[in-house]
C-alpha cells in the first residue's frame, strides 16, 4: 500500500506541469491502492473527496506550491482515517481498573500484556497479570515466564479449566490485594469460531473488565477488517493494539481495522522484547505507510524546533566537535522527544551507554543528568575539546560534584565527546577533500 500511494504522488509531484489530469491520475490510483487494503468503499470516496476540495485547481492561484499541497492533504486525510478522535481508555486512580485482552491466536496477546503491564509499572501503577488461557497448553507457564523476567505479580491455574473461573478467581485476588491495572490475557483460536467468541462473553460477564483491547497482528492484511468487526460484535472492545509492525506488514490493516470499528489503536508493538512497545502516533504511522521515511517526518519536525545545529554543522564540516557541541546535541535531543527511534539518526547517540536497552523515561533521566553535567562546566571547558579534563582530573571531580553526577558519568560523556570529535574529524578531512577536489575540477 505505502508504495503505491508513495509511487503516485511521486508521479505526479514530478510531473513538470501539475495539471488536473496528472492530479484524477494520482486521485485513482490511490484510491485503488487503498481499496485493495481493504479500506472500506465509502471511506476511500470520502478520502478522494475531500483531497478534491483541499485541492480545488481552478480557484487556485498560479503561485500556491500545489504539489505540497496535495502531498499535506493526502497526509492529512490519512491520519483522519486512522485517528477515529475517540478518547481511548484511561486508567482511573484509587481503584482497580481490569482490562481484558483478546484476539486470534499468535496475534501477540501474551507478549503484549506483559508489555503494558511493564509500561504501567514504570509509571508508578501497581500492575499484574491473570491467565486465562486455558485453552492452549503451556499457556500459564509463557505467561508465567515473561511476568517473572518483569517482576510483575501473576496468577493462573494447571487444575481449572473454565477461563472464566480462572479470571474472576485471579481479579478477586488482585483488587483485594488493591493492584491498579489487572490485565487479564485469554486464549485465542486460529479461526474465528463461535466457541472463542462465547468464551470472550463469558469471561466478560465474570469479570466485568473497565476495558477490552483487541490485539492484531499487523500482517493480517486483507482479513483486518472483517477480523476486527466480528470481535468487536462479540466483545465490544474499546481500544486496539498493534503488533509487529517491525515486520513487512504494510499497515493497511490497521487502517481498516480503525475504519471498521471506530475504535482508537492505543499503542504498537515494535519487537518481540519487552521495551518493544510504543505509544500510537498517527502522523507517524502515516509517514511511515506513505514511504516518506520517518526521516521527511524528522526533518519537519527539526525544523519547527528552531534546534541549535549552524554551530555544529559548521564545527563538523571544520573537523572539530567540542564539549558544547555536545551539550547542543542533547538539548535538541530533550526538545525532539521520543528518544529511542530519534537518537539513532544522530550519529554517535545510539552508542551512548546504555542508551538501547532503557525506555524513553529512563533514557530521558539519563540525558538530563548529561546537560547537567555540561551546565556544570565553564564556559572555557565548554568550548574545550574536552583534552583539558585529561590533563587535569581534578576538573573532573568539581564537574561531578557540581552537577551531582557520579565521576563515571562524567567521564563517559567525555568520552561520548571524544569519540564524535574523532568522527567530526574524519567527515571534516572529508568534506575539505572533497571541496578541493571539486575546485581542482
Ligand atoms: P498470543 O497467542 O496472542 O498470546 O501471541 P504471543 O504473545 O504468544 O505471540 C506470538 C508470537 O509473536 C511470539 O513469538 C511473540 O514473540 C511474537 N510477537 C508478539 N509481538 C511482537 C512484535 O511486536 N514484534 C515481533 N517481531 N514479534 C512479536
Ligand atoms: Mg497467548
Amino acid at each position: 500500500l505505502g508504495r503505491r500511494i508513495s509511487t503516485a504522488l511521486h508521479d505526479v509531484t514530478r510531473a513538470p506541469n501539475l495539471d488536473e489530469k496528472a492530479f484524477k491520475a494520482m486521485l485513482n490510483e490511490i484510491s485503488h491502492a487503498l481499496l485493495e487494503a481493504d479500506v472500506n468503499v465509502k471511506l476511500v470516496g470520502k478520502l478522494t473527496n475531500s483531497i478534491k476540495t483541499t485541492v480545488n485547481f481552478k480557484d487556485l492561484p498560479p503561485a500556491v506550491n500545489k504539489k505540497r499541497l496535495i502531498q499535506k492533504a493526502v497526509f492529512d486525510e490519512l491520519v483522519k482515517l486512522v485517528d477515529p478522535h475517540a478518547e481511548p481508555f484511561k486508567p482511573k486512580k484509587g481503584k482497580s481498573n481490569v482490562i481484558m485482552f483478546v484476539g486470534l491466536q499468535g496475534a501477540g496477546k501474551t507478549t503484549t500484556c506483559t508489555k503494558l503491564a511493564r509500561h504501567y509499572q514504570a509509571r508508578g501503577l501497581k500492575a499484574c497479570l491473570v491467565c486465562a488461557d486455558t485453552f492452549r497448553a503451556g499457556a500459564f507457564d509463557q505467561l508465567k515466564q515473561n511476568a517473572v523476567k518483569a517482576k510483575i505479580p501473576y496468577y493462573g491455574s494447571l487444575t481449572e479449566t473454565d477461563p472464566a473461573v480462572v479470571a474472576k478467581e485471579g481479579v478477586e485476588k488482585f483488587k483485594k490485594e488493591r493492584f491498579d491495572i489487572i490485565i487479564v490475557d485469554t486464549s485465542g483460536r486460529h479461526r474465528q469460531e463461535s466457541a472463542l467468541f462465547q468464551e470472550m462473553t463469558d469471561i466478560q460477564t465474570a469479570i466485568k473488565p473497565d476495558e477490552t483491547i483487541m490485539v492484531l497482528d499487523s500482517s493480517i492484511g486483507q482479513q483486518a477488517e472483517s477480523q476486527a468487526k466480528a470481535f468487536k460484535d462479540a466483545a465490544d472492545f474499546g481500544a486496539i493494539i498493534i503488533t509487529k509492525t517491525d515486520g513487512h506488514a504494510s499497515g493497511g490493516g490497521a487502517i481498516s481495522a480503525v475504519a471498521a470499528t471506530h475504535t482508537p489503536i492505543v499503542f504498537i508493538g515494535t519487537g518481540e522484547h519487552m521495551l518493544d512497545f510504543e505509544k500510537f502516533a498517527p502522523q507517524q504511522f502515516v509517514n511511515k505507510l506513505l514511504g516518506m521515511g520517518d526521516m521527511a517526518g524528522l526533518v519537519e519536525h527539526v525544523q519547527s524546533l528552531k534546534l541549535d545545529q549552524k554551530d555544529t554543522i559548521k564545527h563538523i564540516t571544520e573537523g572539530i566537535f567540542t564539549v558544547r557541541d555536545l551539550r547542543d546535541q542533547l538539548n535538541n535531543i530533550m526538545k525532539m522527544g521520543p528518544l529511542s527511534k530519534i537518537s539513532g539518526m544522530i550519529p554517535g547517540m545510539a552508542n551512548l551507554p546504555g542508551m538501547d536497552q532503557m525506555d524513553n523515561e529512563e533514557s530521558s533521566a539519563k540525558l538530563k543528568r548529561m546537560i547537567y553535567v555540561c551546565d556544570s562546566m565553564t564556559e572555557k571547558e565548554l568550548d574545550s575539546d574536552g583534552k583539558m579534563f585529561v590533563d587535569q582530573p581534578t576538573r573532573v571531580i568539581r564537574v561531578a560534584r557540581g552537577s551531582g553526577a557520579s565521576v563515571r558519568e562524567v567521564e563517559d560523556l567525555l568520552s561520548q565527546q571524544r569519540m564524535m570529535a574523532g568522527m567530526a574529524k574524519k567527515m571534516g578531512g572529508n568534506m575539505k577533500n572533497m571541496q578541493r577536489a571539486q575546485q581542482a575540477m
